[in-house]
């Protein structure tokens, strides 16, 4: 395969040339850190009251994690290194998980990260003759301006699209002969339904390929979408706190996403202990972000799960590759004892047969015990009207799942395009249970 490059000398930089990089980069993050009322105490008690106290990348361990909560606890300036007047944006984390958290950039931030964003997207084979359609909500969500200037940062037409309407955004692509979508997975098999369900043809639209991140998917979900609207897709992963997309990305390659190590450095841990833990195996990932100076944040925990694939990407970039975010520590259930994720449950019914393109996962009281109900749409070859492959289906559903989570779950089918979709990131679980 001919890869390409957007920022060639660094993407492919030796590992030992990149760690020089980084130290570079953290000593004069540190400076920035200490301006901040919230990290000045913190890094003082830990003895680093300069640059000069950085000699080494493992000096980082120094400094003491910084979770959700600090954040919160910061807002609204406390992580801000620099005077007001000299911010030129503001963006905030989307709440999925509680109150919203704030980050600040100045001019070099946004044109730090916008290189992200580009390198990113270039590397999935795209370029300047690329239509590219952002459905994805613009506003305080990175999602929005962040691919938006990455994309023509490398010279696509880019269409700010937006979220949601998806009739119009089909007609947009057809109009305007749209070659890269991004968006959330579920709005794409979204979008694959409504095509299907109002007749517009496969070969009326000129996808290529999609992005497709804010959310955790699995692998079964990729083919999914790859195999029904025939294009290639690609995962990409970002959080408001380390900027927003363009912190790890999939190359042509496809095989987990290349973390930007001169922008970011990344650390797995037990989420119990707080040791790293051995290399290649999962845990939580830990994040510094080198590439902000306005909003500095050392040793984020994420709370997301993953953890590094330890070969080599023959795409020849040495940034180490992430695996699939299979969610984070808190999305975990507890069902009658039984620790379960709900990507569990995602993984094994997007890989079945006759299954449609939406599900919810629904938790409720049964007397003493937790009842666990797995709703789910039908493929459009199956009929509401004719029971006996219904019933089939569902105890076909009902079987994998439980022979997946060893809970027994109850299945209900529903028609394509019944279940509810969000906007933004989709909503697969409702814990009903009193607290
Ligand atoms: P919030 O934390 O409120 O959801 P963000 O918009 O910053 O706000 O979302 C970032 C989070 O979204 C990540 O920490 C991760 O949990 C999830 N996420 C983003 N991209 C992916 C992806 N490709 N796979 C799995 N999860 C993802
Ligand atoms: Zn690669």
């Amino acid at each position: 395969m001919n890869y390409q490059y957007w920022h060639r000398k660094v993407e492919i930089m030796p590992r030992p040339e990149l760690e020089v990089f980084q130290l570079e980069r953290l000593q004069a993050l540190v400076d920035y850190a200490l301006r901040t009322s919230f990290y000045a105490p913190k890094l003082r008690a830990a003895g680093i009251k300069g640059s000069d106290d950085i000699k080494s990348l493992d000096d980082l361990k120094r400094i003491p994690f910084t979770t959700k909560h600090d954040l919160r606890e910061g807002f609204p300036y406390g992580f801000l290194s620099i005077p007001k007047e000299e911010v030129i944006r503001l963006h905030a984390s989307s709440g999925t998980t509680g109150a919203p958290t704030t980050i600040y950039f100045n001019r070099d931030d946004i044109t730090r990260w916008t290189g992200y964003v580009a390198r990113s997207i270039y590397g999935t084979g795209c370029n300047h003759t690329d239509v590219f359609q952002n459905m994805i909500s613009y506003g305080l969500f990175t999602g929005g301006m962040g691919f938006h200037a990455g994309g023509e940062e490398i010279g696509m037409l880019v269409i700010p699209s937006g979220s949601g309407n998806t009739t119009r955004q089909v007609r947009l692509m057809q109009d305007f002969g749209t070659t890269v979508v991004h968006a959330t997975p579920s709005f794409l098999l979204h979008v694959e339904s409504i095509m299907r369900a109002e007749g517009v043809s496969r070969d009326s639209i000129k996808l290529k390929r999609a992005f497709a991140g804010a959310e955790p998917y699995s692998e079964d979900t990729r083919r999914r979408i790859e195999e029904l609207l025939q294009i290639d897709v690609y995962n990409s992963y970002g959080l408001s706190e380390m900027n927003g997309p363009g912190v790890a990305f999939e190359c042509q390659c496809k095989n987990g996403l290349h973390l930007w190590e001169d922008g970011y450095i990344a650390e797995i841990i037990n989420p119990d202990t707080l040791e790293p833990v051995p290399d290649g195996e999962t845990g939580e990932l830990v994040m510094t972000i080198l590439c902000r100076e306005t909003t500095p944040i050392l040793r984020y925990r994420t709370r997301d799960l993953t953890g590094f694939y330890t070969e080599p990407c023959p795409c020849g970039r040495t940034h180490r590759r992430l695996r699939r975010i299979t969610g984070r520590s808190d999305d975990m259930l507890i069902v009658n004892g039984v620790n379960i994720f709900p990507s569990q449950i995602e993984e094994v019914i997007m890989a079945m047969k006759d299954v449609g393109n939406n599900y919810l996962i629904e938790i409720e009281k049964d007397g003493v015990m937790d009842k666990l109900t797995v709703k789910t749409e039908i493929g459009p070859d199956i009929f509401m009207d004719d029971s006996r492959p219904l019933n089939a289906l569902k105890e076909r559903i009902r079987k994998t799942i439980q022979a997946s989570i060893t809970i027994n779950p109850r299945v209900e089918l529903h028609e394509s395009g019944s279940l509810p979709v969000s906007e933004g990131k989709a909503k697969r679980v409702y814990d009903k249970r009193p607290r």
